[in-house]
């Protein structure tokens, strides 16, 4: 099998680039190795910036967001027990939106399958090959082992795929920090509560509180590294959320039956080298945040953007100046997202060994995001997210 662009990873990066070249007339097909009800039932990111709105609008998959989609037009901060209602929205309009990331995923997924375009589920890539003049992906499916020739790979495949790793030069040229804690977040069918939604900073640890619709809530909850996802009950999850999420009006969150519960490490990472000849990374494969900025998904629709108009002038145009500035100019996003990221995890969380000078430190910083008009507008900037390059 041959096809123009072969895109690893159905995830929202290799989705949307596949919708972007399509919209240039480019073929691609999608290799994922999970299953279809896998990849649909999978809950992720929910929190997403202008920019990512108005990019699934200007490629036609946004009918169900602009339904669903709830606005986030300010932010809860709470610390000693006070809620702070931090503005997000700037002069321009410009605002977050709650739509969760298995909702994107599946609008693409099915405007894709509507469209007739190709995605091999539980097709497992296993090696990349001729990235400098005649790429093809080898891959596995229903046991038997084949080839798709290409004339560009997109490895969009996370931040555990085989993309980065077939990518010379990037494990010399990639960056890691650790953080000693870990995120339990749980789904649940309860109708978020306005009045606790937002971040919260307890000597417990972190708690947030977030919608995913009108009827869903996703919370999460600081715990260890190793945390065991069954030692806490439904009741004892909900009881330690109203610990660290109840402020000095008494409000709580909304109860309900919880539907999914997922433990996820937290880690900042970023490989500088995004593309070698014929082959470049996006999305998780190129860089994970903590997830305390909201900023995952966002920063992959950043690459994606950015790599699907760099493939257009590499195939139709013949000019590859993009292709060769993707690394550079993606950069230019990543870091300045990676650091907001920990900044975030470094305000909200209770590290080892924190000192009340520590605690005290974090409330100046938060102070300083939700009362500061320079430290305000310094936080609305970076959580609304920064300007595309193309
Ligand atoms: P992914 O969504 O990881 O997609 C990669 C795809 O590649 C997967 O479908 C995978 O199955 C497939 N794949 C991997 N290897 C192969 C292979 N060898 N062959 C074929 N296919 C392969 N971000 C936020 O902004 N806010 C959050 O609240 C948040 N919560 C998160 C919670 C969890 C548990 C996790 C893991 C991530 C969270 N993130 C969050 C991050 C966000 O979800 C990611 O940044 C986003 O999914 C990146 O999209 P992607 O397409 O680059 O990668």
């Amino acid at each position: 099998m041959h096809t123009q662009v072969a895109i690893i990873g159905a995830g929202p990066a290799g989705l949307l680039l596949g919708r972007i070249l399509q919209s240039h007339g480019i073929g691609t097909v999608i290799l994922e190795r999970r299953s279809r009800d896998y990849v649909l039932a999978r809950v992720r990111a929910g929190m997403l910036e202008q920019g990512t709105v108005d990019t699934l609008r200007e490629y036609g998959v946004a009918e169900r967001l602009d339904e669903m989609g709830v606005a986030h037009p300010t932010m809860q901060f709470l610390w000693n027990g006070v809620r702070r209602d931090v503005p997000l929205e700037d002069e321009d309009g410009r605002r977050l939106t709650n739509y969760g990331q298995s909702y994107v995923v599946e609008d693409l997924i099915k405007h894709r399958e509507a469209d007739g375009l190709p995605i091999v589920f539980e097709a497992e890539v296993s090696s990349l090959d001729g990235i400098e003049d005649s790429p093809s992906v080898t891959y596995s499916v229903d046991g038997e082992t084949k080839t798709l020739t290409c004339d560009f790979i997109a490895g969009c495949d996370g931040y555990l795929g085989v993309s980065r790793r077939s990518l010379p030069g990037a494990e010399a040229a990639s960056y890691l920090k650790e953080f000693p804690f870990a995120w339990f977040g749980i789904l649940a069918e309860a109708t978020p509560n306005p009045h606790t939604r937002g971040f919260s900073n307890t000597p417990r640890g972190l708690a947030v509180s977030s919608a995913r619709s009108a009827t869903r809530s996703r919370l999460y909850l600081q715990v260890d590294p190793e945390f065991d996802i069954t030692s806490m009950s439904d009741d004892e999850i909900w009881d330690e959320l109203d610990r660290r999420l109840s402020d000095q009006d008494g409000n709580k969150v909304t109860r309900g039956p919880i539907i999914e519960k997922s433990v996820a490490r937290l880690r900042a990472f970023v490989c500088e080298k995004m593309r070698h000849g014929k082959l470049a990374i996006a999305g998780d494969a190129a860089h994970i945040v903590p997830p305390s900025g909201a900023k995952g998904l966002n920063l992959a629709v950043g690459d994606v953007r950015l790599l699907g108009e760099a493939i257009r002038r590499h195939l139709l145009d013949k000019d590859d100046a993009l292709l060769d500035d993707y690394s550079r100019l993606a950069l230019e996003r990543i870091w300045p997202t990676v650091h907001w990221s920990c900044l975030m995890s470094e305000a909200f969380h209770t590290f080892p060994g924190q000192t009340e000078f520590d605690t005290r430190r974090q409330h100046q910083t938060l102070d300083f995001w939700a009362h500061d008009e320079i430290g305000n507008r310094w936080f609305r900037e970076a959580m609304l997210g920064l300007p595309y390059a193309v």
